[in-house]
């Protein structure tokens, strides 16, 4: 490359950091920037933030918030908490309506940090559970999981380890999505302690280790620090005092990456110290718990030095010392209300029984350990019934997430039955449409065919031409009654009609006019029988009557109305041209009725043929009645030879 290039290309480099440079003094990103240069070298990073100092007052309003933050940061990683106290405190005033969500957020929650070292643990939680809102509604997931870390921290100093437990479990999970090492040591740290309170130290010990070994990894001095100081506190409680001393120790060295901190030096002394005291080696726990109780460290901290002084005490048998060193515990513990109930406050009534005992007061030392029984047990029931009352609304709320989904799917299986009841419907509605549809036409159908069958049997039962019945019909009416009637029970009268001199009528005015004298008579007869009665057109123009029920006078009577009805009557022959004419015409009748010799219809109808016989034999125009004088005179043989083969046939 030439110089000439390789020149410009170093101007353009330098210039471009110089850019950078004197952004990073107008604009905050730097300090946005540097938080994990900051978990790294706090010491450092926090030299860099004070160098700063003297020209804030030119910096931005945003620029100096963001300054106080991490600041007040690094004081909190370096155990300046009294500094810290202070930044935070400032960064608090320099808060307005413009101020960024995340500084906001990040301010509350060292301030719950804050509240939470000042023992005021109500509102640490209250803070945090506001910073974790906040940050929620913003959708800063990171500092949302903070929030709940901190907050499930906090609810184990008040012993509320099943909700912290729960929390820290969300934490957890959401840290876990967000893939971040550093939050998910954090959450382990919480885990270690949350065990240690609750006295499964194995546990306790297995997250302490993951969380120190992430912080390594990390090289977070801070924090490894912080998480060698639960496995000690964890040793302790688990009894193991050497263990315990010795994680101590390497606590105090490491807590050197913060030179000259004083908080760091009253943790490493308070923890030797209380190890030596409850491992019973008084005469060394009362020289460390002197050296701890006059560094400058949190007072909760010192109230239990107190106690462990109070109790070496009384093993020295110093028992004024020892009662100075319990009411300063006392004092204490009146001065952090939140402590109240909880197990560090409830053993002060288990020393100061030891001391009754001691002072030779044993009936108040009996008194007193009562009460110190009654309120730990109170405290253990209280926290199993609260454990109870949590895990049931924890199964509360997983029943009803069931419920929801379950609710959800029979919605769906309703929705489903719905539709399948529609379907169902519309395929009925079809069904149903189709089976009345189909009964109308098979209804329709028959109908027709009735009528059919009507039309087809009026056919076969009736004369065209005189509109009476036809011959078989009348025949078979006539023999049914003879069969099923005995003659005796009922009797039957018939009458065989027949127009006289018709082939003359026929010849003189037409045939057609003979057939309209056919139905004319016809219609005659009808009107002149009962409804029961049956008139059928058995020949040409000769008609038989079958009269049920009527006797030979009866019969006689009808038949003689027939004959005068036929002669009061009048045919008109022709048209509106011709001249219409008037024409008579006469009927002869022959009756016969039922006796106990006749046997069968043919008998009677032979019987009936001969009177009409001899009516018109007699002049005709009359009706005459069967006698049985006429049986042996003269009878045509091919009009009965005929009839009788006709009603032979029928049978
Ligand atoms: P009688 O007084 O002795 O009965 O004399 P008649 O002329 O009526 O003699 P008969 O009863 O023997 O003759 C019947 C005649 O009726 C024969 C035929 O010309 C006529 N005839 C038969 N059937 C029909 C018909 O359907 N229509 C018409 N117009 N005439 C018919
Ligand atoms: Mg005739
Ligand atoms: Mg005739």
């Amino acid at each position: 490359m030439p110089l000439v290039f390789r020149s410009i290309l170093f101007l353009l480099l330098t210039n471009a950091i110089f850019v950078v440079n004197a952004a990073q003094l107008t604009d905050s990103s730097a300090l946005q920037n540097m938080e994990k240069e900051l978990y790294q070298h706090p010491w450092k990073s926090y030299q860099t933030l004070l160098t700063q100092t003297k020209d804030l007052e030119n910096m931005s309003p945003h620029y100096q918030l963001w300054w106080l933050l991490r600041k007040a940061q690094a004081e909190n990683l370096l155990y300046f908490f009294d500094k810290f106290e202070h930044t935070v405190d400032q960064a608090q005033q320099h808060v307005n309506r413009k101020t960024p969500i995340r500084i906001t957020v990040k301010l509350n929650i060292f301030q719950g940090l804050i509240f939470q070292r000042q023992g005021r643990y109500q509102q640490s939680q209250a803070t945090l559970k506001k910073a974790k809102q906040l940050a929620r509604d913003h959708q800063l997931t990171y500092l949302a999981v903070q929030a709940k870390q901190e907050l499930a921290y906090t609810r184990s100093l008040t012993e509320v380890y099943e909700l912290s437990l729960i929390e820290l479990q969300q934490a957890y999970v959401a840290a876990f999505a967000l893939n971040d090492d550093f939050l998910i040591a954090k959450i382990n740290e919480v885990y270690g302690a949350i065990y240690g309170y609750m006295h499964d130290y194995g546990k306790s010990i297995e997250y302490y280790q993951k969380a120190l070994w992430s912080y390594r990894q990390l090289q977070y001095p801070a924090h490894e620090v912080e998480a060698i100081y639960g496995l000690a506190s964890t040793y302790r409680y688990w009894k193991k005092y050497k263990l315990a001393i010795e994680y101590y120790q390497r606590y105090e060295q490491a807590i050197e990456f913060s030179p000259n901190n004083i908080n760091g030096k009253f943790y490493a002394a308070y923890g030797i110290a209380m190890s030596e005291a409850e491992q019973g080696n008084c005469t060394k726990a009362l020289v460390s718990i002197e050296y701890a109780i006059n560094l400058a460290g949190l007072n909760d901290y010192k109230a239990e030095l107190y106690k462990r002084q109070a109790q070496c005490f009384i093993t020295k048998k110093s028992l004024t010392k020892a009662s100075n060193s319990l009411a300063k515990a006392s004092d204490i513990f009146a001065a952090m209300p939140e402590l109240t109930g909880t197990h560090w406050q409830i053993e002060m009534v288990r020393i100061r029984a030891e001391l009754a005992q001691a002072n030779g007061q044993g009936n108040q030392a009996y008194q007193l350990l009562k009460q110190f029984n009654q309120e730990e047990t109170k405290l253990l029931k209280k926290n199993s019934s609260d454990r109870l009352l949590r895990v049931r609304s924890a199964m509360e709320v997983d029943r009803q997430n069931v419920e929801i989904s379950l609710l959800q799917q029979r919605g769906k299986v309703q929705e489903l039955l719905f539709e399948q009841q529609k379907q169902k419907n519309t395929m009925q509605a079809y069904i149903i449409g189709f089976v009345v549809i189909l009964a109308c036409l098979i209804l329709l159908f028959v109908y027709f065919q009735w009528r059919h069958n009507k039309k087809l049997l009026l056919l076969s039962i009736r004369d065209a031409l005189s509109d009476s019945f036809n011959r078989r019909y009348v025949f078979n009416y006539l023999n049914k009654l003879i069969n099923t009637n005995t003659v005796a029970e009922n009797t039957v009268s018939i009458m065989v009609i027949d127009i006289d001199n018709f082939k003359q009528v026929n010849d003189l005015y037409g045939h057609t006019f003979g057939d309209k004298i056919i139905r004319e008579i016809a219609k005659v007869g009808s009107d002149t029988i009962r409804n029961e009665d049956v008139i059928g057109r058995v020949g040409g123009e000769e008609f038989l009557c079958v009269l049920p029920g009527i006797d030979a006078v009866q019969c006689l009577h009808i038949a003689q109305r027939f004959v005068n009805k036929v002669n009061a009557r009048e045919f008109l022959v022709g048209d509106e041209f011709d001249n219409v004419q008037r024409v008579k015409v006469t009927v002869s009748i022959g009756l016969s009725t039922t006796t106990e010799h006749i046997k069968t219809s043919s008998m009677l109808y032979l019987q009936a043929d001969k009177a009409l016989y001899y009516a018109k034999y007699s002049g005709k125009n009359r009706a005459m009645q069967y006698q049985d004088s006429m049986q042996d005179s003269y009878q045509p043989e091919a009009a009965f030879g005929q009839d009788h083969s006709s009603l032979s046939d029928e049978y």
